[in-house]
Formats: C-alpha cells, sequence, structure tokens
C-alpha cells in the first residue's frame, strides 16, 4: 500500500470515528460560523452539515445567550484556554429534545461541553472547537435526588394526619424561640397546650378512624386560627401545642377562649354522623425563672392539667409560684 492509500484511508476511519462518536463536535470560525457539524450534532438537531455550513450560531439558535456563550469563549481565542460549561449552570447549550427512554422524564438534553481553541501552524486561533456530552441520564438522577431529599425533609418536620409540625420539629422551633427570648428579655411569648377531652370516648364509640377525623377536624380549626408567625405541632395522639410569639397570656387567652369556643361549636361529619368533642387549654407566659425550654412545656401541661381538673372545655394560665 502507498503512503497516500495509507493516509486516505486513515482519514476514511478517523472521518467515521468523528460521524458515530457519541458526543457532539462543532467547529465555528472567529465569526461564530459554523464550519463542523457531526453526526450526533445531525441526528439531534436535524440539521445536516450542509444545512448549518457558514451560518452564524446565534441566527441558527436563537435560545443561546450570545452574551453569555461569548463571554466564555472570549478566552479561549485570546487567551487560548479551554472553557467548560456544566448542566448544573445553565442545563444545555443546544436546546434538543430528549428522546432517551429510561430518562424520559426530562423534556430536553441536558449538557455539558468544552470548547478549545484550534490553531495555525503559526499558533494564531483560527476557530473554536465545542465538544458537547449529553448529561441527561446524571443530571434527571441528580435532580430526583434532590427532590426527593427535600421531600424527605419535609416529611421529617411534618405530622402526616395534621400536617402540622410533629413533635420533634415543633419542640426544635420551641428551643429556639425560647433562647431568643433569654437573650432579649423585653419580648413576650406565650405557650398554648390543648388536648381534646374524653377523647378514648370518640375511639371506643366511633371506631378510630372517627377518632382520626375528629383530629384532623380540631388541627384544622387551630391551623386556620393562627398567624404566620405562630408554630403549631401535634404534640402527641390528641394534644397540640402552639408557640404564639410575641403575644402576651392576656392575648393568648383572648386566642385561647376563641379556639375552645369555635371546637365547641364544630360538628364534624363522619358516617352520616356528626361528631362533637371539646379541648381543655393550658397557657404559660414565659417567665424569667424557667431555666430550659421543658420548663416552659410544663407549665403550659400544669395549666392544661388545671383545665381538666376544672371540669373540661375551659381555658386556665399558669401562676407562676412566686405570684402565687
Ligand atoms: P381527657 O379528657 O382526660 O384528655 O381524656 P382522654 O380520653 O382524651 O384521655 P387520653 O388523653 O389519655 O386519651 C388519648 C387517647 O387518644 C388514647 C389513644 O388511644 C388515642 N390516640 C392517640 N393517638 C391517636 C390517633 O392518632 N388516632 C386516634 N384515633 N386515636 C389516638
Ligand atoms: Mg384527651
Ligand atoms: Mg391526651
Amino acid at each position: 500500500m502507498s503512503n497516500a492509500q495509507v493516509d486516505v484511508s486513515e482519514i476514511h476511519w478517523l472521518m467515521d470515528m468523528f460521524q458515530t462518536v457519541d458526543v457532539g463536535l462543532v467547529v465555528l470560525n472567529c465569526d461564530y460560523r459554523i464550519q463542523v457539524w457531526n453526526g450526533f450534532m445531525e441526528n439531534h438537531s436535524g440539521l445536516t452539515p450542509r444545512q448549518v455550513r457558514d451560518k452564524y450560531l446565534f441566527d441558527l439558535f436563537p435560545e443561546i445567550d450570545e452574551d453569555w456563550l461569548r463571554r466564555k469563549c472570549d478566552p479561549v481565542m485570546l487567551l487560548k484556554n479551554r472553557a467548560f460549561t456544566i448542566w448544573e449552570q445553565r442545563p444545555y447549550i443546544f436546546k434538543f429534545k430528549n428522546y432517551r427512554p429510561i430518562t424520559g422524564s426530562a423534556d430536553y438534553m441536558y449538557q455539558n461541553s468544552t470548547i478549545f481553541p484550534i490553531t495555525d501552524s503559526r499558533g494564531n486561533v483560527t476557530h473554536l472547537c465545542f465538544i458537547i456530552y449529553d448529561m441527561t441520564d446524571a443530571a434527571v438522577s441528580a435532580l430526583e435526588l434532590a427532590s426527593m431529599n427535600g421531600r424527605l425533609r419535609q416529611l421529617s418536620k411534618i405530622d402526616f394526619l395534621t400536617q402540622l409540625s410533629n413533635r420533634g420539629h415543633w419542640e426544635d422551633g420551641l428551643k429556639q424561640e425560647f433562647t431568643r427570648l433569654q437573650r432579649y428579655s423585653q419580648h413576650i411569648s406565650t405557650l398554648l397546650m390543648c388536648d381534646i377531652d374524653h377523647f378514648k370516648r370518640v375511639n371506643d364509640t366511633y371506631g378510630h378512624a372517627a377518632g382520626d377525623a375528629v383530629i384532623k377536624a380540631v388541627s384544622a380549626v387551630i391551623s386556620s386560627s393562627l398567624r404566620s408567625t405562630d408554630l403549631a405541632g401535634r404534640y402527641g395522639g390528641e394534644e397540640f401545642a402552639v408557640l404564639l410569639v410575641d403575644t402576651t397570656l392576656e392575648q393568648a387567652n383572648y386566642l385561647a377562649e376563641r379556639l375552645r369556643s369555635k371546637v365547641e361549636k364544630l360538628l364534624i361529619p363522619y358516617n352520616e354522623q356528626q361528631l362533637k368533642v371539646t379541648i381543655s387549654l393550658g397557657l404559660a407566659q414565659r417567665d424569667q425563672h424557667m431555666q430550659y425550654h421543658t420548663n416552659w412545656i410544663e407549665a403550659a401541661d400544669k395549666a392544661l392539667y388545671q383545665s381538666k381538673v376544672d371540669g373540661r372545655n375551659k381555658v386556665s394560665c399558669f401562676v407562676p409560684e412566686s405570684e402565687a
């Protein structure tokens, strides 16, 4: 075989590789006109090399942010650096539809890219070469994982039945507020605890599902009666706790009385029946003698117990021993 024949066959298989390789290869001249367009680019854009030849990139793909891409390419031309784009920063350069069956949830192909300079024999940059990598599989997995993590974080804070904060998350909020109040002693916040009266009877008479419906209905009354700064949580089975931020005992008493009265009037539909319940409430304003946030909970719980002792369907306030 002559040298010329070897060269021709080498070019032939190089061209073959260039056409079939599973990355996009694009060469632009310094005026951003397309010179080279491989099989990957043809397959995903539907445009043949002939159709794109000498076309101005930003005319052919108006969705490309020209300023952004020029800023990326300037150092490649001037300093002969390489530049990179990653899907986390910008999902793609070329907006191609995603046809992959497994990652079908993505509408378009996520892309990373490398941009490097092509120089002539004197070392002057004459062209830019883009390598486009299809990152859709990795991107979809990463995005799904991030969204699952967000959902799990949410689930770990929210009580499923009532959609209120669960006990752990609620208590974290209380701890934070307790610390804030220790620092800013002129601020006043009040803790409200409440418990459904004779709830066992509901379960025993109508069944557990009816009990759940009652818990849901009572928690909905609580949620709809609060300000956005208040933090309501499901403290136990049929016990709720509400941190009333920047609220005095007197103001809290007014709110508690309203809650008590709303629940008393509530008709909870369950299997053709209308169930009725009442709640008992306890209030405690944070005072300086409380050393830990748990002392605050104990105080509100004590007041709640007092409401039970006094006959239920009542609101009681904690009185510190120094004032009793
Ligand atoms: P009191 O007026 O003294 O509060 O009486 P009570 O019957 O409400 O007494 P207690 O607080 O001891 O009873 C709570 C009951 O709530 C016990 C438990 O079986 C039930 N319970 C706890 N969690 C749930 C739940 O998620 N769903 C239902 N249906 N019942 C629950
Ligand atoms: Mg109860
Ligand atoms: Mg209880």
